[in-house]
Order: structure tokens, then sequence, then C-alpha cells
């Protein structure tokens, strides 16, 4: 962790684009809450195969025209680099400057992979077309992508979107800092010399958190997952004992070093403000 100590640390917000008049209502008072905080940026979700390829773009750039720093999401299977190449153009001529470059997970039911097949083209084809326009964040797992054959190998994937010319790095939520830690060292040891700010998902149910995790990979312990179950539908003691281990989480990450947090946010400024606040931020 020692080379992550000298980045400038950055904090910020994901949101994703509503699906409706109410959704799009409650953003707004989403973002007005979460912006009294000053992060350095909020990115914005993408849906894989173009799935919100309009509502990105719209949620972006009204966020933008409000004056806020936005970072859109841009996932690239099942796109075509005609298709990828016009969201960027528009993004540029906007004046966004900071992309969240993703392979995503093609949509149940399309087929067609699309002319990119994984991150790495995705951030090549940006660097080609657009040269230095966008700072490149990618994504990084350090419990490991769900589909990777090995440890080994998807350190060496993530790698080759660094090499590709990947500014910084967002994780996937985690909630065992070793798993962080002995990422950020693996990728020092091959002299990686990037921000990779960790990733962190706020508990607010447990039903959802268990989906997510089993989605994505990512690993609950026993006796948060345990405490968890155990309070049921006490949605109070839920938000409190997860304020309590994500916080704990996050001030363990930041005395380590970690260079920033990035917030799941799921729309909702409650729980990451709380963190946000009780860290000090
Ligand atoms: P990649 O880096 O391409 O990796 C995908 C898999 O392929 C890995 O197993 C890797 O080891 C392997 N791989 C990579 N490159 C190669 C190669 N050259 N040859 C062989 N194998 C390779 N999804 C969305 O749809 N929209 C979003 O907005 C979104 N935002 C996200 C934000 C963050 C910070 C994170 C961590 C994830 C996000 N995701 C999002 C989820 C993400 O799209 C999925 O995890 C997806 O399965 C992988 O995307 P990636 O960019 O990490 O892919």
């Amino acid at each position: 962790m020692e080379s992550q100590k000298k980045f400038e640390p950055t904090f910020s917000f994901e949101l994703f684009p509503p699906q409706t008049a109410q959704g799009i209502e409650k953003l707004r008072k989403t973002r007005q809450q979460l912006a009294q905080l000053n992060p350095k940026f909020f990115s914005v979700t993408f849906g894989a195969g173009g799935s919100t390829r309009e509502r990105t773009l719209e949620t972006v750039l009204e966020m933008q025209a409000e004056g806020h720093k936005v970072a859109p999401h841009l996932s690239c299977i099942g796109s075509t680099r005609e298709n990828i190449h016009a969201v960027l153009k528009k993004y540029q001529e906007v004046g966004i400057r900071q992309i969240v470059a993703l392979r995503g997970d093609l949509p149940s039911g399309m087929a067609q992979a699309g002319e990119f097949r994984y991150a790495n083209e995705l951030v090549a084809f940006i660097k080609q077309e657009f040269s230095e326009t966008f700072h490149i964040e990618v994504a990084a797992y350090p419990e490991y992508h769900p589909q990777a054959s090995s440890a080994q190998v998807d350190l060496q994937n993530f790698f080759r979107k660094v090499e590709a010319g990947a500014d910084s790095a967002i994780t996937q939520y985690f909630y065992n800092a070793d798993a962080y830690f002995n990422f950020v060292a693996s990728c020092e040891k091959q002299g990686l010399d990037i921000p990779i700010v960790p990733g962190i998902m706020p508990i607010n149910k447990f039903s959802q958190l268990i989906r997510f995790s089993d989605t994505c990979g990512a690993e609950v312990p026993r006796w948060v997952r345990k405490k968890l179950e155990g309070y049921g539908d006490d949605t109070e003691s839920v938000h409190a004992f997860g304020l309590d281990v994500v916080t704990a989480l996050c001030e363990r990450l930041l005395a380590a070093g970690a260079p920033g947090l990035h917030f799941y946010t799921l729309n909702t400024a409650g729980l990451s403000s709380t963190i946000w606040r009780r860290l000090g931020i």
C-alpha cells in the first residue's frame, strides 16, 4: 500500500439512471444532498448492451448542466465502435473529461457480443480516438472477477487495462480489507502505479446485499451475514450494524493509505452520507 499514499485521495458517489419520472425526481434530491458533501465527482452507470444509453446520457447531461463533475460509465459489450464513438463525442462536446470504461455483462437474451470483447479494448479505443481527452477509470476486483479462471489470470487482465491507458481504478465492493490490501500489493509488486480506489457498498437490506454479492462475486463475511440475518425485518438494526461495519472498513482502508473511497449509493443519500460524515471526510 505504500505507493498508494502518494495519490491525492478522491471521494466520489455512484448513481444510476432512473427509469421513472418519480425516480428522476428522487435522484435530483439525492444528488443535491450529496453535492453538499463536496465529492470529487459523481459517476453514472450504463446498462451493458446500451440498455440505458439514452437515460445515462440524459442524466449525465442534466448533472453536467447543473455544474456537477460527472464521470459517465460506458460499457462496451454488445456495442459497435460507431456507437461508442458517438457517445464519447457527445461527452467531449459538453465538457465531460472522465469516463469509467467497462466491458459490462450482456443482458440475457442478447446474443451479439458486438465489436468489443473486453474492457482493455475499450480503453485502447478511447485512447486511440480521443487521445488524452478523458481521464479513464477501470474496474478492479480485489476478490477477483466471478468469470476469471484464476486470481493470477484476472490480475493479468487488470494489467492489460492499465497498459491500454487506464489512469485509475475503482474496485468492486468488498467487506474484507485484506483482499484489497493483497490486491494492491500484487499490483505494486508488478510495478503498477495507478490509484486503486475502494468501492464501498453501504448495507441497506440483507436480501438485496446477498443477491448483489452472489452475482458480482463479493464475499459477505459469515459473521456479518449471520448478524444481518438475525435482524430479520428490523431495518433500524440492520442499518445501525451496517453503518458500524462499513465505517470501520473505511477507516481501516484510509488509515492504510487507500487513495479515497467510491460509494455505491443506489440513488439514496442517507447511508453513504452518514458514513462520509462519520469519517470526517
Ligand atoms: P473486463 O476487465 O473486460 O473483465 C471481464 C472478465 O474478462 C474478467 O474475468 C477478466 O479476467 C476477463 N478478461 C479481461 N480482459 C481479458 C482479455 N483481454 N482476454 C481474456 N480475458 C479477459 N456494469 C455495467 O453494466 N454498467 C456499469 O455502469 C457498471 N459499472 C461498474 C463500476 C465498477 C466500479 C465495477 C467494479 C463494476 C461495474 N460494472 C458495471 C460491472 C462490470 O461491467 C462487470 O463486472 C463485468 O462483468 C466486467 O466488466 P469489466 O469492465 O471489469 O471487464
